[in-house]
């Protein structure tokens, strides 16, 4: 005891002398793995954020622990993707992390928001289920008919433009889903990965400007390997293009309209509400008229569901992850996540 007080204040000395040239690295909190791992690659050699949804949760509907909520309190900078993907976390920000800096990702410049990828994805709420119909039918084949880069930077400019505007002022008269009417699932394009890591580097960079190199250097590199993943995936995809498939939940089209391929539904319409038995009755009649080869499943969700659709259809079942359950948490689990996708499609539909 004695001997630990006498060298307790030499250790002290050396400790705050070491720190003294690099500032600590803030704390930096995000809300899903995917997120996370995008944080860590710009961190890389500075410090590493924390994750508040555990792997293998859904970011649907979550109730945070008492552990990630002080994570949450802790906070210097909260990066999330947006309430529309994690509605129960808004409040807990405003209330628990209500000094630090909050960046919703669907908001940051070079993100290129999409609607949903499916008819009536809506269905569990009437004014949503118009809304949805109208830009269908506008928005949608239009959307689709322009893949090239300029037509993606128009519909970002108008978005910045008109449609957020709008989006802001009905915030506030309602206080929730500004961006209720597009799909959340960001981060499966990797293109809006690149994206989220400048958007990183640039927030992390104005409330720690001593690391503002090192944030900068490590996206200029991650957006790199991001280039390179683009590629690798684009490679796996391209034999099974045009195979009929059906997903869990509706949460790929990022990945779908990047990767041009498609779809045929999703089992689950709406992200909060599991299918009744007329609509698993609906899309089996939908998997015989496309002659679906697969159906993935999720490890967020309950397979039944999917498998119940599927039987006697002689669909396949398979996996999708788009939240990495399985993954180490990390720089790496972005770039293993994507391809994974890649993969588990082309391995089921290939067959
Ligand atoms: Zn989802």
């Amino acid at each position: 005891m004695k001997r630990r007080l006498f060298r307790f204040p030499l250790v002290a000395a050396f400790a705050s002398l070491a720190a003294l040239p690099a500032a600590a690295a803030p704390e930096v909190v995000t809300d899903i793995p995917p997120v996370q791992s995008l944080a860590a690659r710009v961190m890389q050699g500075v410090g590493a954020p924390a994750s508040i949804l555990p792997p293998g949760a859904t970011p649907h509907g979550y109730s945070m622990r008492p552990s990630e909520a002080a994570r949450l309190e802790a906070a210097d900078i909260v990066f999330w993707v947006g309430e529309g993907l994690t509605p129960w976390l808004e409040d807990a920000i405003e209330s628990l992390a209500a000094d630090a800096v909050s960046v919703e990702l669907m908001e940051a410049p070079g993100v290129a928001l999409l609607e949903f990828g499916e008819e009536g994805h809506a269905d569990h709420d009437d004014d949503h289920k118009d809304e949805r119909a109208h830009k269908e039918d506008d928005d949608h084949k239009d959307e689709h008919a322009h893949k090239d880069d300029d037509d993606h930077k128009d519909e970002h400019a108008h978005k910045e433009d008109d449609d957020h505007k709008d989006q802001h002022a009905h915030k506030e008269e309602d206080g929730h889903e500004h961006h209720g009417d597009m799909d959340p699932h960001i981060w499966l394009d990797p293109a809006n990965g690149k994206a989220i890591l400048a958007e990183l580097a640039a927030r992390l960079a104005e409330i720690d400007p001593a690391n503002a190199d090192a944030y900068k250097a490590n996206a200029a590199a991650g957006a790199a390997e991001l280039d390179a993943l683009a590629a690798r995936v684009e490679a796996i995809v391209a034999p099974v293009r045009g195979k009929a498939f059906f997903t869990a939940h509706d949460a790929y089209h990022y990945f779908e309209h990047r990767f041009e391929i498609e779809s045929e539904g999703s089992v689950a319409l709406s992200d909060a509400a599991p299918p009744g038995p007329a609509r698993l009755h609906d899309i089996r009649s939908e998997m015989r008229e496309h002659g679906a080869l697969c159906v993935f499943i999720e490890p967020q969700l309950d397979p039944k569901l999917a498998k119940t659709a599927a039987e006697g259809t002689g669909a396949r079942i398979a996996a999708l992850d788009p939240l990495g359950a399985d993954l180490e948490p990390g720089p790496g689990l972005y770039p293993t996540l994507i391809e994974g996708l890649a993969t588990s499609l082309a391995d089921c539909l290939a067959q």
